[in-house]
């Protein structure tokens, strides 16, 4: 009991202290040597990843960043209270309709809202229903569809050929890729039976693809742009399978986002898959298991 009192009247006399703990700061960190990397790998962060050439990016509790800097390390904060800035955007959200007004014809000449993508696939699967087919395999943290594409010859059957999944924009953010996976299932439909290749794996293989697999980070919002996360501050691409801890950007539990607990359902499909990418955009690598 006395211990009880003693810590409240040490909070309340520092409520700073007891305040500045749980914060989580997002920063890009200036590494221009290996040396310095070791030593920042040193203190309690987690690297999400390296951003351009000289830079890690890093999440960690503020005071710790905060030291980081007062070693001398040039910091960049990108988002100084993650709890917030997802608050933030989820408020910013709600105030918005989640689709806009629907849309008529849609090209592939500009980065399709997700509304646009809706409509744009829609109307491909139309256009092609013996080759193509369209799916709704959840919705996103605010409330955006989560579309699976499917192209194969009898697209109706799942037949016992080797079946390719693809995803892209787990990252919403990274928008290069989001398109491509569009262009991908356009040059595949309206090039089935006219070009040999394209003829040949559309009869032989099952072809999976999720162009967009964080809707809510693809939003542009004026505010903060795009995301990385989705709307619950989750980097989606640390919350499958390989290399999992539970952390703030990981997520509590293993695929504990909506949208990665459908990429796991799609994933346990008695499907005999082969291959499978996951595609992102910002920098040139492929990473082979
Ligand atoms: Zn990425």
């Amino acid at each position: 009991m006395r211990k009880t009192v003693l810590l409240l009247a040490i909070l309340l006399v520092f409520p700073a202290l007891a305040m500045a703990k749980d914060v989580t700061t997002v920063a890009n960190v200036y590494i221009p040597n290996v040396a310095t990397l070791a030593y920042l790998g040193t203190f309690d962060v987690q690297f999400e990843e390296g951003e351009g050439k000289d830079y890690a990016r890093i999440v960690g509790d503020r005071e710790v960043i905060e030291d980081i800097r007062l070693a001398g390390f040039e910091v960049e904060i990108l988002i100084d209270d993650l709890a917030a800035w997802v608050e933030a955007r989820r408020k910013a959200i709600e105030s918005r309709p989640k689709e806009q007004a629907p849309v008529g014809d849609v090209d592939l000449d500009h980065y399709l809202t997700h509304t646009e993508m809706g409509t744009y696939l829609n109307d491909l699967a139309t256009a092609y229903p013996d080759i193509m087919s369209l799916e709704t395999i959840g919705e996103s943290v605010s409330g955006r569809a989560l579309y699976l594409v499917k192209i194969s010859d009898n697209v109706g059957t799942n037949e016992a050929e080797p079946a390719f999944f693809m995803e892209a924009s787990i990252h919403g953010d990274e928008i290069a890729c989001y398109i491509h996976s569009l262009y991908t299932i356009e040059w595949l439909v309206t090039n089935y039976g006219a070009d040999d290749a394209v003829t040949d794996i559309v009869d032989n293989t099952e072809i999976f693809i999720e162009p967009l697999t964080n809707p809510d980070g693809n939003y542009d919002d004026p505010t903060w742009g795009r995301s990385r996360y989705n709307d619950n501050g989750v980097d989606m691409n640390r919350n499958n399978g390989y290399m999992w801890y539970p952390s703030t950007t990981y997520g509590t539990s293993l695929h504990s986002e909506p949208e990665t607990a459908a990429l796991a359902h799609v994933w346990a499909r008695p499907q005999p898959y082969v291959l499978g990418i996951s595609e992102h955009s910002g920098t040139i690598v492929v990473s082979l298991p």
